[in-house]
């Protein structure tokens, strides 16, 4: 019997469409490929959103995303929508809202460098040369971030910082749980030597880590964290941070793979359900023009395959049809170095599809 699943797809604005129409593209071979049925429900999310139904995040989209065994979006946002109040704007209005009302708590962020693109990363060659393969795991709903109170009085401002154990132990599970499937480690990062709620976060991670006696646990302090990130990126497998760290040193990473056109994203919450989208926003300087990388798009659903739907199979059955387009010397703009051959962003997802 053929396994069905039922897919949420949010487009969105810039480049998404675009990138959006390969993932799909490339869905359309999975289906046939490995016998399975998926419902797709299209919705308009964000500044589209705003031009159709007068706010970023519509309560139909919403359900339909909840009738949902997983969510595949985009991105949003764009100059369009700026010059809106910032409570109305694509991100603060769509982003922060749908991540809430899903439950979404944990942001992994996968930096993979292929070796087909070390020349396009910024970092040396010799630093790449055993590969890169990062998982972080931001928690994405507490912290400093979300923290009350949040007060502005005049020239004094004031953020708040606090994280509770439950919040600590269930992010901790996602990274924990996430390298036992990987190469067993997990750095935790931290700032323990001068934040009392990093002192907590320090003591629940470790107890967590007893649980997994298979998993090697390190910790970090975040400043050492970000060096070492640079220095050497291949000593990491899962890097578990909190909110704010997290948001850093997954930017740092995914730089270091040379473009954010690369790198997928899962947001996930209790049980299998999660948001899959591109690490990187909806790139308003490159829509419209053929030119946007999708693989980020395609990774994430083949992440989504991996974390939602347990078909850890299909993931890499798409990592490896990537592999085989770069392989063969074909890049979308961003990741082009002399001597390959530069293709659009619906012919590089058709040789993906083609490869699969
Ligand atoms: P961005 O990620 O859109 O673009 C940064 C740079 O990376 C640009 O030069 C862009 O061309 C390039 N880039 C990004 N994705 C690419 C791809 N797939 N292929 C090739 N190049 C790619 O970030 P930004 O410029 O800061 O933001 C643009 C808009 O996106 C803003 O409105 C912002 O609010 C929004 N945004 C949305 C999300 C999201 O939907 N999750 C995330 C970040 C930013």
């Amino acid at each position: 019997m053929e396994d069905s699943y039922n897919i949420a797809v949010l487009p969105g604005d810039g480049i998404g469409p675009e990138v959006m129409a390969e993932g799909l593209k490339v869905l359309d071979k999975i289906k046939v490929a490995f016998n399975v049925s998926c419902t797709i429900k299209e919705a308009d999310f964000g500044g589209i959103a705003i031009d159709n139904h007068g706010e970023a995040l519509p309560k139909s989209t919403l359900d339909i995303c909840k009738s949902s065994d997983a969510v595949l979006l985009g991105s949003i946002g764009g100059p369009k929508w700026e010059s809106l109040p910032p409570s109305k704007q694509p991100e603060r209005a769509g982003l922060l809202p749908i991540r809430k009302e899903l439950g979404l708590f944990a942001n992994l962020r996968p930096a993979i460098i292929f070796p087909q693109l070390t020349a396009a990363s910024p970092l040396k060659e010799e630093i790449l040369k055993d590969g890169m393969d990062i998982l972080v795991v931001r928690e994405l709903t507490g912290g400093i971030y979300f923290g009350s109170p949040k007060v502005r009085e005049g020239d004094k401002a004031l953020d708040t910082l606090v994280y509770t154990r439950p919040e600590i132990e269930r992010i901790a599970h996602v990274a924990f749980k996430a390298a036992e499937q990987r190469g067993g480690k997990v750095t935790s990062i931290d700032k323990a030597n001068v934040l009392t709620s990093m002192v907590l976060w320090r003591e629940v991670v470790t107890e967590v880590g007893k649980e997994y006696p298979n998993v090697k646990l390190n910790h970090l302090y975040v400043d050492n964290g970000a060096m070492q990130l640079v220095k050497n990126p291949n000593q990491f497998d899962v890097m578990l941070c909190g909110n704010m760290f997290g948001d850093i040193l997954s930017d740092e990473a995914s730089m270091i793979t040379g473009s954010l056109g690369m790198l997928p994203s899962a947001s996930l919450g209790q049980g299998s359900f999660g948001l899959y989208e591109p690490s990187g926003g909806s790139a308003p300087d490159i829509a419209g023009q053929g030119i946007a990388n999708p693989i980020a798009q395609i990774l994430s659903l083949g992440m989504l395959f991996k974390y939602s739907f347990n078909r850890k199979e299909i993931y890499d059955s798409i990592f490896n049809a990537i592999n085989n387009v770069l392989e063969a010397g074909y890049r979308t703009k961003d990741i082009y170095t002399s001597g390959n051959k530069e293709v659009s962003t619906s012919e590089i997802g058709t040789l993906i599809a083609d490869s699969l």
